[in-house]
C-alpha cells in the first residue's frame, strides 16, 4: 500500500517549498474536483498532497490598468458573476457558468481548471480503478503504449492538431476563452515569478501527449490575466453538447470582435472539444476582418478554420459542427454590438 501525506500550504512560498520536500512525487490540490477522480482511476497516484486552496492572496479578482487579473485560486463561481466579467467580457462568464455544474463550479478554481486532464475515454478508463495496468492503451498515461483512440471509438476526440501519438480532445471551456483574449498566465517557482502567454502555456502532442502543459513540477499558477479590449463586450461562448448542461463541448467556439458599423475591425476567435489543445481560429479570424459580417461571411470564416482538419471514423461531424458553431457564435456576438 502507499502512502499519502497531505500538507497545506499558506504562502506561494510554503507550497513551493513543501513541493520540492516530497522529492517530485506531490501535486497540488485547489477545489480536488479532477485529481481526486484521477487517483480514483490510478492515472494520479501522488505520496504527498499539497493545498493550495487557502493561500492568501490567491483568491482575488481585480481590475488593474488595463488589465483584469484573477487569482489562480478564485472560484470559477466567484469570476463568473463578477460584474466586470459579466458585463464587459460575456465571453469569459458563459465559458465558466456552461462548464461542470453550479456544486463543481462553487469548488473548482480558475488555475485547477486551466490544468484538468483530458477526459478521453481510453485515457481515463484504461487504468482501471483495481488495476494498474492499463486496458487499453494509452500514449497520455503511459507514453509509448500507443493509443486505442485511434481507429477505435473516437467520436469525441479531436479534429484538429492530432498526431499520429494522440487525438485527446483539450476539455476546459474556460481556457478557450482565455485563448481567444490571449490571456497571460503567471507562474510561480523556486526561480521567482514568470509570466507565460497562454498560446504557449498548452502543447500539441505530437510524440510527447503525456507532455500537455508548459509548466514544471513545482511551479504554481498564482494568476490569469487578460488586457482589456473593446471586443470583449461584443463576445460570446457558444457551447455545443450532447445535453444542455453538465456535459463538455462537441465543439464550442470564443469570440469577441470590435465592430465598425456593420464591419469587422478585428476579430478573436477560439475552438474548443475539437482540437487537442485550446485552438485559435486564425484563418477564421482572417475571413472576417475588415468586411461586412453576413451569415455566409460568418461560415465562410467557420470553414476556413477546418480546412487542415483530420477525422477518424465517427468524428466527422464536428467539422461541419464547428463551422456552424463559429458562424453562430459571430453572430450572436454581433447583436451584442452598441
Ligand atoms: C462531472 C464533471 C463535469 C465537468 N464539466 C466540465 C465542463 O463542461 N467544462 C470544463 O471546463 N470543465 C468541466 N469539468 C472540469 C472542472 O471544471 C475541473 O475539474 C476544475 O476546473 C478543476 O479545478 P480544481 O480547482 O478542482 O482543480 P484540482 O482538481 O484541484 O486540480 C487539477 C489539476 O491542477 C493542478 N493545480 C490546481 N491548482 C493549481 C495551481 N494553482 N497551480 C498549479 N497547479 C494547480 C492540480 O495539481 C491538478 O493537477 C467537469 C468536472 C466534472 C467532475
Amino acid at each position: 500500500m502507499r502512502g499519502l501525506t497531505y500538507t497545506i500550504a499558506e504562502t506561494p512560498d510554503a507550497a513551493v517549498a513543501q513541493f520540492a520536500d516530497a522529492g517530485g512525487d506531490a501535486r497540488y490540490i485547489a477545489g480536488g474536483t479532477n485529481i481526486y477522480d484521477l487517483m480514483k482511476l490510478r492515472i494520479e497516484r501522488p505520496v504527498r498532497l499539497i493545498d493550495v486552496s487557502r493561500i492568501e492572496g490567491l483568491d482575488t479578482i481585480e481590475t488593474d490598468g488595463d488589465v483584469l487579473r484573477f487569482g489562480g485560486r478564485a472560484l470559477m463561481a466567484d469570476v463568473a458573476r463578477t460584474p466586470i466579467v459579466r458585463d464587459e467580457y460575456p465571453v469569459l462568464a458563459e465559458s465558466l457558468l456552461k462548464a461542470a455544474s453550479q456544486q463543481l463550479r462553487n469548488m473548482a478554481t480558475v488555475g485547477g481548471n486551466l490544468l484538468q486532464r483530458t477526459r478521453c475515454m481510453y485515457f481515463r478508463n484504461g487504468a482501471g480503478s483495481l488495476s494498474t495496468v492499463g486496458v487499453y492503451p494509452c500514449n497520455k498515461r503511459e507514453p509509448g503504449s500507443g493509443c486505442a483512440a485511434i481507429g477505435g471509438l473516437d467520436r469525441t476526440q479531436a479534429v484538429l492538431g492530432t498526431s499520429e501519438a494522440c487525438t485527446a480532445v483539450a476539455p476546459g471551456d474556460w481556457p478557450v476563452a482565455l485563448t481567444a483574449l490571449d490571456a497571460t498566465i503567471e507562474i510561480f517557482g523556486p526561480e521567482g515569478t514568470r509570466t507565460v502567454p497562454i498560446a504557449d502555456f498548452y502543447r500539441l502532442p505530437g510524440d510527447t501527449p503525456h507532455r500537455e502543459f508548459n509548466i514544471d513540477p513545482g511551479e504554481l499558477v498564482t494568476a490569469i490575466t487578460v488586457r482589456k479590449t473593446p471586443a470583449g463586450r461584443t463576445s460570446t461562448y457558444h457551447k455545443i453538447r450532447d445535453r444542455e448542461s453538465y456535459a463538455f463541448a462537441l465543439a464550442s467556439a470564443a469570440v469577441a470582435i470590435d465592430m465598425d458599423g456593420d464591419s469587422v475591425r478585428t476579430a478573436h476567435i477560439a475552438l474548443g472539444g475539437v482540437a487537442t489543445t485550446p485552438w485559435r481560429a486564425r484563418a477564421a479570424e482572417r475571413v472576417v476582418t475588415g468586411a461586412p459580417l453576413t451569415p455566409d461571411q460568418a461560415l465562410r470564416a467557420g470553414q476556413a478554420a477546418f480546412a487542415e482538419a483530420r477525422a477518424g471514423q465517427h468524428n466527422a461531424f464536428k467539422i461541419e459542427l464547428g463551422a456552424r458553431v463559429i458562424a453562430d457564435a459571430l453572430l450572436i456576438a454581433a447583436q451584442r454590438r452598441a
